[in-house]
């Protein structure tokens, strides 16, 4: 069995280790013997969604943003159809911010977005940055069983844009320490179909397991494969994990 997992604009959207989520979903499935295939693809090349398992897109300023939103509305039609069909997508920060209505920024410029999560983003006068914790929405539930014990994410936040969530979504999360989506409402990032928009960086999925295994899970369903995925040694993860999350909220 083989995943596809696309990086889309690893150029120009690469913030604070992104790349290692890749990293990350490939290890994980070379440890279970599956094989992942990883395309990298950016502006004006060839891209089918319909292949796909897993599109991951990154963070990156202001000015990135605003060059490939061009070209990323071009694919929006058929991306569209991808995740209405169940396509498992990770978007950070900047990646996140597109998936929404607009990004306004700092000096009023209205960058829009894909418009296919019901989220808006204005760019606030101070930058939201340092680590966060965030306590999951029980309906994100994993199914391996070493993992289960995990319901919290640990990041790395660094955004000035603030992100309002509509009453068409629901958000990943609850913070328990940091600014999430707005630094105002207490929520982090959000879950729509199979779509995990998230303000964390850091790379996130080493050291949240259970994350990474969530995508990898529903990509599986969605082709109709075994589930659950066999366990993996995870005790350095979560040993990462749960270190982080003590220094920023105490012992849970
Ligand atoms: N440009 C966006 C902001 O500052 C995204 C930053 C990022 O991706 N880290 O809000």
């Amino acid at each position: 069995m083989k995943i596809n997992i696309c990086h889309l604009y690893p150029d120009l959207l690469d913030l604070y280790g992104d790349r290692g989520n890749i990293l990350a979903l490939a290890a994980r499935c070379r440890w279970r013997g599956l094989e992942a295939a990883v395309e990298r693809t950016s502006l004006g090349d060839a891209l089918d969604f319909r292949s796909m398992d897993i599109l991951f897109i990154g963070g990156g300023s202001d000015r990135e943003q605003g060059l490939l939103v061009e070209d990323l509305m071009k694919r929006r039609e058929e991306l569209k159809a991808a995740i209405a069909d169940g396509l498992v997508v990770l978007a950070i920060c900047g990646g996140y911010q597109l998936l929404g209505e607009y990004y306004q920024t700092s000096n009023g410029e209205k960058i829009p977005g894909l418009g296919i999560l019901d989220v808006w983003t204005v760019a606030g006068d101070k930058r939201l940055i340092g680590n966060v914790a965030v306590e999951l929405k029980p309906r994100n539930p994993v199914n391996v069983s070493d993992l289960q014990t995990l319901q919290t994410l640990v990041g790395f936040e660094n955004h000035s844009g603030k992100t309002y969530l509509g009453k068409d979504v629901l958000p990943l999360g609850r913070i328990l320490a940091g600014h999430g989506n707005n630094g105002e409402d207490g929520t982090e990032g959000v879950r729509w179909h199979n779509i995990f928009g998230t303000y964390l960086h850091g790379p996130l999925l080493p050291k949240n397991p259970h994350l990474a295994d969530l995508l990898l899970e529903l990509a599986c369903e969605r082709r109709g494969y075994f589930l659950p995925l066999p366990g993996l040694d995870d005790q350095l993860e979560i040993l990462a994990h749960r270190t982080i999350l003590e220094r920023l909220v105490g012992t849970k």
